[in-house]
């Protein structure tokens, strides 16, 4: 393959991914032409963002833009029950690069912002769902008729191929790429709201515990979204329509109805089922894979969109070595999938009733301390600053066997 700029690249899908990736080659000065058919549902999920996207957003000078349409978020609550709930807040990464605060954002003009700025950073767009076909062994191209919706490439096949197709999982499927499947067989409704009781503070996510599964309620500026998460067979309960199932879903759980007793849907209700994966082989011969198509972890934790624009910004960075960049990819997702264990598990609400338990019994400095410094390490991984770090990962193999001699994980687990 050629090296620097002088590659022709084609990016197939224009969601984060694809956007972010094709604004940062294009700030290199590479010839990048990006395939999406330019339609977009009006509700997509990733609407709760991390801080750790933030500097990415800065690095495209997007931030004041994306500040305009999104709501402002100071942190996430988890409900346990009716009566508990634990609040954290950005605040706690005071003092480290992250900013203390993220976004909520109604993702389709989020996923517009970022198309814009590629083309902006004149990026080329071909309107058009794009084909791809498999050429010799596991090589790829693009089919003819593809490649004819982008005449400033003259007929010439690109020098890479990017799948940044997200669940479509578009070079996978051709090349018949088996991914590995995460333990979860979860379904998700979600719709917006108005009317409903808003959490506090301002823009504050709640995740909620339910019954058999777990819930958000994320402030955007005009509605509130609320989504639930459950096992396929247990929604199949609540009712025939997804309709049903959410409306069925939200009247069920305390927290929930309390919240929406005056709530008006706004939105339709999307579904979105058998997201918990992660492809076996990230990258071949002139082609490699980005966002959801590489792989998705779960929504828990909201890891997607940052994941979806850090590796648009690390293939930009990598691009002679492709291998180099699905080992860090892989790295990541597994990082979060093992953090995201712990809330599924109960084992990191056990670990904060635990501390809360000695805080009480022996207050003073040291308590004082221990408090500061667990909710800033897992605020920094949680945010994304430091997820893969072997020292936050061992930190919580640490204080898990203790804090569940004081609480049993087991009945704060999430199901
Ligand atoms: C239930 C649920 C809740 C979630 N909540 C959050 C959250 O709160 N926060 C968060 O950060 N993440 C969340 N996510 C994850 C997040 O939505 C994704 O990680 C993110 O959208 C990935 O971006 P992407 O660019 O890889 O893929 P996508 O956003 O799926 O973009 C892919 C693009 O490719 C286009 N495309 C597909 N096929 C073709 C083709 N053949 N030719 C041309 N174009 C094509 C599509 O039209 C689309 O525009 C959630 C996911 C789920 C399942």
């Amino acid at each position: 393959m050629k090296n620097g700029n002088n590659r022709t690249i084609a990016i197939i899908g224009s969601g984060p991914a694809g956007s972010t990736l094709a604004s940062f080659l294009a700030k290199k000065g590479a010839d990048v032409t990006v395939f999406d058919d330019g339609r977009r549902p009006d509700l997509i999920v990733g609407e709760s963002l991390i801080p750790a996207l933030i500097p990415v957003l800065r690095k495209l000078d997007l931030e004041e833009r994306v500040a305009a349409i999104c709501q402002h978020k100071p942190g996430v609550s988890f409900t346990l029950s009716k009566d508990e709930q634990i609040d954290f807040t950005f605040q706690s990464l005071a003092g480290s690069p992250m900013p203390t605060y993220a976004y909520n954002s109604p993702r389709p003009a989020l996923d517009c912002l970022l198309e814009k700025r590629a083309d902006e950073l004149g990026v080329k767009r071909a309107r058009v769902r794009a084909k791809v076909e498999r050429a010799n062994g596991d090589r790829l191209r693009l089919s003819d008729e593809t490649l004819s919706q982008a005449p400033w490439l003259k007929g010439k096949q690109p020098d890479l191929l990017v799948d940044s197709t997200g669940r479509a999982r578009l070079f996978a499927r051709t090349l018949e790429i088996p991914a590995e499947l995460g333990p979860r067989k979860d379904v998700a409704y979600f719709a917006h709201y108005d009317g409903c009781e808003l959490p506090t503070p301002t823009g504050q996510v709640i995740i909620g515990r339910l019954e058999n599964g777990w819930c958000w309620r994320i402030p955007l500026r005009d509605s509130l979204s609320i989504g639930v998460v459950l096992n396929k067979d247990d929604a199949a309960k609540f009712g025939t329509t997804p309709e049903e199932r959410l409306e069925g879903i939200i009247n069920h759980d305390p927290r929930l109805a309390a919240a929406g007793v005056k709530r008006r849907r706004v939105t339709e209700v999307a579904t979105y089922t058998n997201y918990q994966l992660v492809s076996t082989r990230g990258h071949g011969p002139g082609w490699v894979m980005t966002g959801d198509a590489f792989g998705f972890v779960d929504p828990m934790l909201s890891p997607g969109m940052w994941l979806a624009l850090r590796s648009g910004e690390l293939l930009a960075e990598s691009l002679d070595d492709l291998a180099g960049y699905s080992r860090e990819m892989r790295k990541l997702i597994k990082a979060w999938m093992a953090l995201i264990e712990y809330f599924y598990d109960g084992r990191i609400f056990a670990m904060y009733k635990t501390g809360m338990f000695f805080e009480n019994k022996y207050p003073g400095k040291v308590s004082m301390f221990m408090h500061d410094f667990f909710n800033k390490k897992i605020a920094c991984m949680a945010a994304g600053l430091t997820t893969a770090s072997f020292s936050g990962h061992c930190l919580l193999q640490l204080f898990a066997g203790p804090a569940t001699w004081k609480t049993d994980p087991e009945p704060l687990a999430i199901r």
